[in-house]
């Protein structure tokens, strides 16, 4: 243990406090800040004097108040207990600290992020004279229904094992002994430490190549995100980027997900407290909390307390990562992270950047995202484990121009565009398809046409095009009409809105269509297709597109999706049997005329 650095505060300011007598501290200590013991991080370092962050309110603190440094970073507890738990963004487990204190959080209370009395099932998989390194497996312990948790040698630790023993422990207790390299025996515990501010080691990254699949057609078909990805979801007030996040969180087959609010909006956070304890993940039934962490800020603490939460999240996400499993972090939203730094940045008297956040924004930013990706662990085994970092934003009155946007879509590769009109439309999800884009189309095209259908990317390809003629005809229909328009182009409308209606569109809060299969997705989109083919050569063998248009088979299709997923295959043949003969009935009446 390093020798207690004790200093003197000169300075406070909102959340920082500047402290002297600190010369021998590190950056990111973590401090105790006055008789409060207020916790705070060391962010600036000036001779002998610290500029010290601090997360909770620091009313009553003032000049000549003392300051100690723990000689250690800003850190996550990382073991069984941290599935289902709601913590803060320095991982102070907040349903135990309601229960001990009530709603509002005491300043400077001690409550140890993984719980320390309760016991777990430890099953050993290695045994005395094993030689192990970091992020070898030392055994297992089931996490709740779902989450099998691994326990790991730490990163930098390697040796030789002493002696090991499955059983029940808590999580300082010791499950066994390690000699290390340099002959020192050590105690095994469930638990490990990481500084936050740190990427967990891996071995290497791997090109993503398997999709995050959501369930979303939009996003699924037209913009995928990989698993190990990274993707923006930018939006103004009421354009749906919590629903888009729910919908994630419910949705998408990763193992795990860490749900970082960051929002200043007490309510905003509290939806998600609400919501997700009381829902039923899809995929096993049971309940969504056993495969989630969700951090959250809350409302008595000061803004910078924010800044500390996304990476609490990501290194909790890393840690799961490294066992094997694929995680998705959703930050919602880094808007608010940014405007934390900003203040702080303030403060600190920094030259300000652009709308007065500090020039390293953009570094900032992309530290977070670039946590994210497809990895080979660390470890003997070769496993491998995804992050996919997904953060919500929120551009004030939806001006995607403004720093933090622009900042994050340099970084990030997929760019899921939240449209204020489409949303006033109710055409939900109200992702922009002309200026969304996906930069993982391509890398993840093999996966789907292996996987789903070996024509899917032709057929996603087709009806973007759709799409995008029908933004250029729609300019043209408004100078000259859509009379002006050729049969052919004015079917493209029609099935453009089809699109739109029947496939973009996309209600979360209906039982049969909050969630498509694949399989299924690629049947609808193959039904859209065909009614467009068929009139096509319909309209060329002299059919009128009035009618076309107006032909009740329309509705059919439009409907077609509510069948259920082991029904669905025989009513979308019936509904294209159906095209058939409704098309046929129509030439043969215009032959007759
Ligand atoms: P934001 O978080 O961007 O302010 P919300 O996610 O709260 O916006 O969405 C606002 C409203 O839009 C929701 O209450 C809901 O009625 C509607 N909405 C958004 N997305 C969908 C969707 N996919 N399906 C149905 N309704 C939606």
């Amino acid at each position: 243990m390093s020798k207690m650095i004790e200093g003197k505060i000169v300075k406070v300011s909102g959340p920082l406090v500047i402290a002297e007598g600190m010369r021998e501290a590190n950056m990111f200590d973590v401090v105790r800040v006055g008789d409060g013991k207020l916790i705070g991080e060391i962010i600036e370092m000036h001779g002998d004097r610290a500029s010290i962050q601090v997360y909770e309110d620091t009313a009553g603190i003032g000049r000549g108040d003392r300051v100690y440094s723990t000689g250690a970073p800003l850190s996550v507890e990382l073991g069984p207990g941290i599935i289902s738990n709601i913590y803060d963004g320095i991982q102070r487990p907040l349903e135990t600290i309601f229960s001990l204190y009530g709603p509002n959080i005491k300043r400077g209370i001690d409550v140890p992020a993984l719980d320390r009395e309760k016991v777990w099932r430890f099953d050993a998989l290695v045994k005395a004279g094993d030689q192990v390194s970091g992020g070898d497996i030392y055994g297992t312990v089931q996490e709740g229904d779902i989450i099998l948790h691994k326990i790991m040698v730490p990163p930098k630790m390697s040796g030789t094992i002493v002696s090991i023993q499955s059983g029940d422990y808590n999580v300082t207790q010791p499950i066994g002994q390690l000699k290390t390299a340099g002959g020192e025996v050590v105690d095994i515990t469930l638990m490990q430490k990481w500084p936050v501010r740190m990427a967990r080691p891996y071995k290497e990254k791997i090109p993503p190549n398997t999709p995050m699949v959501t369930g979303q057609r939009t996003i699924d078909a037209l913009f995928p995100i990989a698993k190990g990805g990274t993707a923006c979801i930018p939006g103004p007030f009421g354009s749906g980027k919590t629903v888009t996040q729910h919908q994630l969180a419910k949705w998408s087959d990763v193992d795990l997900v860490v749900y970082v609010g960051c929002g200043e909006r007490g309510n905003e956070m509290t939806d998600v407290l609400r919501e997700f304890p009381e829902l039923t993940d899809p995929r096993t039934g049971k309940s969504l909390m056993q495969r989630t962490v969700l951090i959250a800020n809350t409302s008595d603490m000061p803004v910078a307390a924010r800044e500390a939460s996304i990476y609490t999240g990501i290194t909790i996400a890393e840690y799961f990562r490294d066992m094997g499993y694929s995680v998705a972090v959703i930050a919602d939203s880094t808007s608010r992270w940014a405007e934390a730094l900003r203040e702080m940045s303030g403060r600190l008297e920094e030259m300000p950047g652009e709308e007065g956040y500090p020039a390293y924004l953009t570094s900032r930013l992309a530290q977070f995202y670039e946590r994210a990706g497809w990895v080979k662990c660390i470890g003997s085994d070769g496993r491998e484990g995804a992050v996919s970092a997904i953060g919500a934003v929120s551009p004030q009155g939806g001006d995607i121009s403004e720093p933090v946007t622009q900042a994050t879509l340099r970084i990030v590769k997929v760019f899921w565009g939240l449209d204020s009109a489409l949303a006033y439309r109710r055409h939900f999800p109200a992702i922009n398809w002309l200026n969304s884009y996906s930069l993982y189309r391509e890398r993840l095209a093999p996966w789907f046409a292996e996987n789903v259908a070996a024509d899917w990317n032709e057929k996603v390809a087709e009806m973007m095009t759709i799409l995008q003629e029908e933004s250029s005809l729609d300019e043209i229909v408004k100078l000259v009409g859509v009379d002006a328009l050729s049969p052919a182009d004015r079917l493209t409308l029609e099935i453009a809105r089809s699109v739109r209606e029947d496939f973009l569109q996309q209600d979360s809060f209906s039982e049969y269509d909050s969630y498509m299969e694949q399989k299924k997705m690629s049947a609808t989109m193959d039904l859209i297709l065909s009614f467009y083919h068929k009139a096509q050569s319909a309209i060329e063998k002299g059919a009128d597109i009035e009618k076309i248009a107006e032909l009740p088979v329309r509705e059919r299709i439009s409907r077609a999706k509510e069948a259920g997923s082991d029904s669905y295959q025989a009513v979308y043949a019936e509904v294209d049997n159906e095209i058939d003969r409704q098309l046929a009935a129509l030439l043969a009446e215009e032959e007759t005329v």
